[in-house]
Parts: C-alpha cells; sequence; structure tokens
C-alpha cells in the first residue's frame, strides 16, 4: 500500500477511486441517514458494549487523523450483540472532524452534519487478527458516536492533552489507561447498516452502527484537534481538519433502528 492519499484537492475523496476502484462499489460509507427511510427493526438485539477491561497503548497521528490505539491480542474490549454474531474486538478509535463547526462528520442524518464522529473500530475474533478480518463481509464492526458543540466531555479531556505531544505526522506517544466507554452517549439507540472503512482501501468489510445520541464537546477541545497536522514536521505545515468523507450512494440498501 504505497499510495499517496489524503483529503486535499488533489489527493482527497473524489480522487481515491484511481488507486482503489471499490471506491464507486455498491456498500461504500459513509452514507446519509434518512430518517424518515429508516426501518425499526424489534429482532434487533441491545448492543453489549464489553470495556471494562480495555488496555490503551499508544497514540499516533499517522497523517490522516489520530488512532489511539488498544491491546486486541486477548478478548479485553468486545463488542457483541446488536446486528452482530460472534465477538469483535476493540483495536482503535479515531475521529473525523471540520475545519468549521457546521461540518466534519462522516455520516449525515436528514443531510445534518455534526462537528465530527468518532470511529470505534473492532475485528470478527473468528478471523483470528484485524488482516484477514478486513477481508471479509462480516470482519468488522465500526461504532459511530456523533459530536456536537456544547459542554466539554470530560472523558476526551486526557486525549485532547496529549495532542501536543503528536502534532506531526508519524509522531506518536504512550497513551494507558484510557478507558472508552468515557466517550459513548448515555443512550445506546442506533442505526445500523452495512459498508466499508470510509479511508483507502475502502473495503466493504463493516457492519456499522451509529449511535442516535450525540455527544457534546466544547470548541476548545475541538480547536485541539485542529492544531493537529497532517505534515510532518519540516514540512510545510498543513492543518489537519476536513478529514471526513462525502456520503455515498445507497445503492439499494436499507438503514435498520433499533429503535422505533
Ligand atoms: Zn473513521
Amino acid at each position: 500500500m504505497s499510495h499517496h492519499w489524503g483529503y486535499g484537492p488533489d489527493n482527497g475523496p473524489e480522487h481515491w477511486f484511481k488507486d482503489f476502484p471499490i471506491a464507486n462499489g455498491k456498500r461504500q460509507s459513509p452514507v446519509e441517514i434518512d430518517t424518515k427511510a429508516v426501518v425499526p427493526d424489534p429482532s434487533l438485539q441491545p448492543l453489549v458494549v464489553s470495556y471494562e477491561q480495555a488496555t490503551s497503548r499508544r497514540i499516533v497521528n499517522n497523517g490522516h487523523a489520530f488512532n489511539v490505539e488498544f491491546d486486541d491480542s486477548q478478548d479485553k474490549a468486545v463488542l457483541k450483540g446488536g446486528p452482530l454474531a460472534g465477538t469483535y474486538r476493540l483495536s482503535q478509535f479515531h475521529f473525523h472532524w471540520g475545519s468549521s463547526d457546521g461540518q466534519g462528520s462522516e455520516h449525515t442524518v436528514d443531510k445534518k452534519k455534526y462537528s465530527a464522529e468518532l470511529h470505534l473500530v473492532h475485528w470478527n475474533t473468528k478471523y483470528g487478527d484485524f488482516g484477514k478480518a478486513v477481508q471479509q463481509a462480516d470482519g468488522l464492526a465500526v461504532l459511530g458516536v456523533f459530536l456536537k458543540i456544547g459542554d466539554a466531555k470530560p472523558g476526551l479531556q486526557k486525549v485532547v492533552s496529549v495532542l501536543d505531544s503528536i502534532k506531526y505526522k508519524g509522531q506518536s506517544a504512550s497513551f494507558t489507561d484510557f478507558d472508552p466507554r468515557r466517550l459513548l452517549p448515555e443512550s445506546l439507540d442506533y442505526w445500523t447498516y452495512p459498508g466499508s472503512l470510509t479511508t483507502p482501501p475502502l473495503l466493504e468489510s463493516v457492519t456499522w452502527i451509529v449511535f442516535r445520541e450525540p455527544i457534546s464537546v466544547s470548541s476548545e477541545q475541538l480547536l485541539a484537534f485542529r492544531k493537529l497536522k497532517f505534515s510532518a514536521e519540516g514540512e510545510p505545515e498543513e492543518p489537519m481538519v476536513d478529514n471526513w468523507r462525502p456520503t455515498q450512494p445507497l445503492h439499494g440498501r436499507q438503514i435498520k433502528a433499533s429503535f422505533k
């Protein structure tokens, strides 16, 4: 995977199809969630989020976003239930955000763009490792959480405080004892549909589970995200903003709701 991709005008989402033809596939993400067209599914099970033993390790600026990585060598932080069959292990989380508060999320709800979107990425343990799972139609499960501007999210502050040390592409820092439960909304009501990674290689391996209830973060917390750089140290500085992909066609897919 030596392809150059990013979010700029010359290498952004409109160009990804050149190196990744699946960008034009039939189950791409993100999508617009039209709440009038969503189908409540009473057979959907409650989601079981078991993060008590989650073990964070490291935070890294990968030049596209920053990832908080978890120890996924055992069943420590797992996701089950909901639309999922089997057990999915938490591998990492990251965010997508805007250059201003009026944009930043990847999914939209009745055309509304939130200020940012959190993705908690899990892989299906029946495939043994992330690399195998990402090749499978039921290989990944991603929890999506919308961020809106309001009160600060205390659970996010530990992340915000470390960003100074990973300002540039390629930088990483130790990041232990972070409890990802602190980033979830109160209600676990969700929408779900089959989709893809929203960054290259855009593989169509994701069961999306997007929470209806957003979390609030302060404008100062989001400003700290915007101080990060896409660029490496010593390169011309490019602010890390607008690292979101626009919505993609549903191609007949149905979005189901866990609630009425
Ligand atoms: Zn993402």
